[in-house]
């Protein structure tokens, strides 16, 4: 039933791995906004080594009254920031609706927690070789993650990459509960890579450091960060987004931390 094999599974895109053998910061906003904003942002995240590029044009908002992203516009600046500056856009899908027309604009789908479930989201995604980063369902078990990843690769996709974003407890002080155990359970389950998005996790840009060197110190083989030049102007997730200064701290320690499991940083 899992898919645990001996196979190192590597996602390649425009020349960049990522993979169990490094470790792969994947940072930006969580959700584009405007084209400065998203230029300002994208463009310091890469002067810190970083080139894959995070930002949603389609949101899935828990309230349907909250800003809902720029659709295709969004889609628009995320091709034209990361073609001038050599990244990888990363955004998230909400429907196979969008498929045909998100493959022209973007490198790496995301499906988001609310779709974990969405099994004809992700046997269409399957259809297709772009990658895809799986986040887990916010209620759902390592067994059941493992075997919507099947769903995608049943169509013959391999490009999954698994990302732990928190899990709904009794606990309300973060926004969700980071599971690190998830981590090396998904390393002893499947081969898939695996990386933590300690934003969503916490929903507190305060606690982002602390749970992204928890996560590499777990094993983990990148990180899914929002951050933005000016977190506290941003209509989206503000409260969880971190600004440059402390993405910055965070990449700075990682190399330390990477050496335990024999990992180096990659961009
Ligand atoms: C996101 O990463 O943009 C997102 C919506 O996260 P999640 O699905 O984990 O809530
Ligand atoms: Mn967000």
């Amino acid at each position: 039933m899992y898919s645990k094999t001996d196979v190192v599974r590597e996602v390649s895109v425009k020349g960049r791995l990522l993979s169990k053998n490094n470790f792969t910061v994947i940072a930006g906003p969580c959700t584009v906004e405007s084209k400065s904003q998203l230029m300002n942002t994208a463009q310091k995240i890469s002067e810190l080594g970083i080139f894959w590029l995070r930002g949603g044009a389609y949101k899935m908002r828990t309230s349907p009254d909250h800003f809902q992203g720029l659709g295709m516009e969004g889609l628009e600046m995320m091709k034209e920031v990361c073609s001038s500056l050599n990244m990888i856009s990363v955004s998230e899908i909400t429907s196979i609706s969008e498929l045909s027309l998100m493959k022209g604009y973007i490198d790496v789908f995301l499906v988001g927690t609310r779709n974990m479930h969405n099994y004809p989201l992700l046997s269409a995604l399957g259809e297709n070789d772009t990658p895809v980063i799986l986040k887990r369902g916010m209620a759902s078990t390592i067994k059941e993650w493992i075997l919507a990843a099947e769903y995608i690769a049943k169509g013959g996709n391999g490009n999954i990459i698994l990302c732990e974003r928190g899990i709904r407890t009794f606990e309300p002080y973060t926004r969700n509960t980071l599971d690190l155990s998830a981590i090396p359970a998904i390393k002893q389950e499947s081969d898939y890579p695996v990386l933590v998005d300690p934003s969503h996790s916490t929903g507190r840009s305060e606690m982002v450091k602390a749970m992204s060197w928890a996560a590499a110190a777990a094993g983990a083989d990148g990180l899914l960060i929002e951050c933005d030049t000016d977190p506290d102007s941003v209509k989206c997730d503000a409260r969880q987004t971190i600004n440059i200064d402390q993405l910055h701290e965070i990449v700075a320690g990682l190399p330390q931390l990477l050496k335990l499991w024999g990992k180096q940083a990659s961009s």
